[in-house]
């Protein structure tokens, strides 16, 4: 039966193909065959595993009888017997001899068909086992996978992954190659998750609710990351819809590519500087492709989270100089490692238990905690600035103390590489990301010490609404059209204006083409975006002029809720570009 899900698409574009199921620990089911002779050692595999289960599971028996009493061991024995059911074995060693299926896939396909039998029975009591199924499908995965959830996916063919979950740096991980989309039950629209889709340019929706017990490993999937929907099992005739949006939004964007204007200038001649945001250095290629003024955010922490161990000075160095040197004078705006949160690595890992990870340890404070790990970095930066122009930028700062602080670490790491004759940049720009209402509030000090600032309106929304990011529950609540957000913003590029000192917006929100205008209005004059979003910004700044944008913003600053400039922002972007709804409905429809 077709199922369809509606989520929230994160990052544009329609996948079809074969499902590969994540389940929350990380084990992969792959649908995989075995050669004629490997059918003995699979089934010897599987025997093994399921013994182990159960002799694992007769201990806890004991150990429960021992300590409560049997009546509550004798869950247990239930579990036990399930495992070492005669039919069960003989459908699984089916699987295996007569499908030539592997041992991981027979347990998926088997378990799986008796988790949906149970299911369906009336009896709530009777549908609770395949809770218990799961469970034992899950230990017995677990064995044959093992259980690391960093093992990297060994794909020899394309997929849509399917998971409860992905971490920025499994996701990360993906094999492009083979990993054509993915759908997550939970996740946010600014999640670090989504970010690293878009990055990928690979169609993702996440926060798509409660799916994965009614998918199998297999299933035909769509994922339309454009309008957050995913449709599972889908009969021929949306099938052949789906791939015809395919080709159209394959076309859209060839279409935009073409647009693309060399300098973004306003009908009235002002230059407004559209820089790029990247995760990988390889996207640096395809910031040049699109005409990006520069880096405006390079998030370094993915050096980080893409390898079990801290890179040390020289492959830091070696990426930074690469940078500098492909931009050619452009700038590169290199961000310190912003680990923590939703961002953890093996730096965390004895101290993950964090409560509200995103109130926590995270960005600079963490790198004001691991000093020697945050100078290895910074001397690879302030060495790669003698290629090129290299700038430093410090995320998450909430205290003038915190900027101090991290400055006067530059400052050594700069004198002990002066000493050593090492060549640098002794002007090499620094700068703080604005991403806190309470960095706002005295923007006008953080002004006098820091030489640019850039706003971080990912953060800068959540920490302002009191909204987690990555929470679909909350997904509604998260709106950069907030009015209160807006005021922060306004005040920031203001402020920063008087001071003379650069402003640039690197949050998700410059990559959205309804605020545009607003920010542009706003007196913002440098826009940072993903490399696939440089085309189409661009074409409204050459459509726009600032007067025309300052009203905008005049009136939208006026309005006092989220849903009513989100409107009039829509009215004014249709007015610019009419052809865009059109293209918009093109594609969704
Ligand atoms: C932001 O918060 O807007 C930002 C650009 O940083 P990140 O998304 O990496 O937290
Ligand atoms: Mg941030």
């Amino acid at each position: 039966m077709t199922i369809k899900l509606t989520g929230i698409g994160v990052s544009p574009g329609v996948a079809i193909g074969e499902a590969l199921i994540l389940d929350t620990g990380g084990v992969h089911i792959p649908r995989s065959y075995v050669d004629a002779e490997a059918v003995e050692r699979e089934w010897r595999r599987l025997r093994e595993a399921i013994s182990s289960l159960s002799e694992e599971i007769a201990h806890d028996r004991d150990e429960v009888a021992r300590q409560l009493g049997d009546r509550y061991a004798a869950i247990f024995e239930a579990h036990r017997q399930m495992l070492e059911d005669a039919k069960l074995l003989e459908e699984l060693e089916s699987c295996i001899r007569r499908e030539r299926h592997s041992a991981e896939y027979a347990v998926s396909v088997v378990f799986g068909r008796y988790i949906e039998l149970f299911k369906q029975l009336k009896s709530s009591l009777l549908a609770e086992r395949a809770h218990d199924i799961a469970d034992l499908e899950h230990r017995l995965l677990s064995r044959l996978v093992g259980r690391d959830p960093r093992r990297p996916l060994q794909l020899k063919k394309p997929v849509l992954i399917l998971a409860h979950n992905l971490t920025p740096s499994e996701t990360a991980n993906l094999d492009t190659r083979y990993v054509l989309g993915f759908v997550t039950e939970i996740g946010g629209p600014s999640s670090h998750t989504a970010i690293v889709a878009e990055a990928l340019e690979i169609p993702a929706v996440v926060g798509a609710g409660r799916f994965l017990d009614r998918v199998s490993p297999g299933d035909t999937v769509i994922i339309d990351g454009t309008r957050g929907e995913v449709i599972i099992r889908p009969d021929d005739s949306t099938l052949g819809h789906f791939r015809s949006l395919a080709e159209r939004f394959r076309h859209r964007a060839i279409r935009l590519r073409g647009l693309r204007c060399r300098e973004a200038l306003t009908l009235d001649g002002t230059r407004i500087f559209v820089m790029g945001n990247i995760e990988f250095p390889h996207e640096v290629d395809h910031c040049l492709r699109e005409g990006a003024d520069g880096i405006g955010l390079y998030r370094t922490e993915f050096l980080y989270l893409s390898r079990d161990t801290e890179p040390d000075e020289e492959q830091h160095f070696e990426v930074y100089r690469l940078l500098a040197e492909k931009m050619a004078g452009r700038p590169v705006i290199i961000r310190t490692f912003d680990l923590g949160a939703d961002k953890l690595s093996y730096l965390r890992e004895g101290n993950s238990e964090e409560k509200n990870p995103f109130l926590g340890l995270r960005s600079i404070r963490l790198s004001l905690r691991y000093v020697p790990m945050f100078c290895r970095q910074l001397r690879a930066i302030v060495r790669a600035s003698a290629y090129g122009d290299i700038r430093v930028m410090f995320p998450l700062v909430t205290t003038l103390t915190e900027l101090r602080h991290a400055k006067m670490i530059l400052r050594d790491v700069m004198e002990d590489l002066a000493e050593r004759g090492i060549p640098f940049n002794r002007h090499m720009p620094v700068g703080m990301m604005v991403e806190v209402p309470a960095t706002v509030m005295l923007i006008d000090y953080f002004l006098e010490e820091a030489d640019f600032i850039s706003i971080g309106t990912n953060d800068l929304i959540q920490y302002t609404l009191a909204v987690d990011r990555s929470n679909r529950d909350v997904v509604s609540l998260y709106n950069a059209s907030d009015p209160a957000v807006l005021r922060l913003i306004a005040a920031t590029i203001q402020a920063a204006n008087r001071a003379g000192k650069p402003v640039g917006l690197c949050g998700q929100m410059s990559a959205n083409p309804l605020y545009t205008m607003l920010l542009i209005g706003l007196g913002l004059r440098q826009f940072s975006v993903p490399p696939l979003a440089i085309p189409e910004i661009k074409k409204i700044i050459c459509s726009v002029s600032v007067p025309q944008c300052e009203e905008v913003a005049r009136r939208a600053m006026t309005l006092e809720t989220a849903q009513s400039i989100d409107m009039y922002l829509r009215g004014e972007l249709a007015k610019v570009l009419p052809d865009r709804d059109l293209e918009e409905s093109e594609v969704a429809s």
